[in-house]
């Protein structure tokens, strides 16, 4: 290429950005269950509807694939995955009840100055709960959740427990299933308890904190099972 031919590029969407778009608004539309669980994703009609030729469909739907949201057909494209079970959630609970509040110790135990600003960071990106219930509204509640819990097993420094919690994109399966509940001022409190124990160093106060708050998290999604 020119280096002439460049600022004429430079108007259209990157291949990136596109990418990037499309998989959002898939990620959305499976979310919101515009397409619903068990059902097909047909990768012509999703073109057609967002008016994108197939190949960052192919891409966007290879990325939902590795977080659980769609699964491959042999031979015949993608399906929406099913919403979790009683089971697989009663599952995932009992994995991050395993890896988080011994966490949440030796974060406490290893706190600093920076790892505490960062934590203080974290929980002022989400100040208050909202009050929609839309998947917009509780999209970025859910992001922060992430990021706050993925925040304190970094601080605690075993690289392969933070690893195994990222891959079950619990945050993401458990949103599908809840993220218009009213639970956003309990899980915005609980955090802050597990924060303010882990700045001062008290291990087994941010350890108690986190299992009370997983407990209490797992119960919440649980009682929309009955
Ligand atoms: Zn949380």
């Amino acid at each position: 290429m020119t280096e002439t031919a460049r600022p004429r590029m430079a108007v259209r969407p990157s291949r990136q950005v596109l990418a990037d778009g499309v998989y959002e608004q898939l990620r959305a539309l499976i979310m919101n269950h515009g397409i619903e669980p068990g059902e097909r994703a047909n990768i012509d009609e999703i073109a057609r509807e967002l008016d994108v030729s197939g190949t960052p469909v192919r891409e966007a739907l290879a990325r939902l694939e590795s977080e659980g949201l769609v699964s491959r057909l042999p031979l015949r494209g993608y399906r929406v995955t099913e919403l979790l079970t009683r089971k697989e959630v009663e599952d995932i609970y009992g994995l991050r009840l395993l890896l988080e509040p011994p966490s949440a110790a030796r974060a406490a135990a290893a706190m600093s100055p920076p790892f505490a600003s960062a934590l203080e960071e974290e929980l002022a990106t989400c100040p208050s709960a909202p009050t929609g219930a839309s998947y917009d509204a509780y999209k970025a509640l859910t992001a922060h959740d992430a990021r706050l819990h993925e925040l304190i097993l970094r601080i605690a420094g075993n690289v392969s427990v933070e690893q195994a919690f990222v891959r079950t994109h619990c945050h993401l399966h458990f949103f599908r299933l809840s993220y218009n509940q009213p639970f956003g001022e309990q899980t915005i409190a609980e955090h802050r308890a597990l924060v303010e124990a882990l700045v001062v160093g008290k291990a087994a106060a941010a350890r108690d904190a986190m299992t009370h708050h997983l407990e209490t998290a797992r119960d919440r999604i649980l009682s929309r099972f009955v």
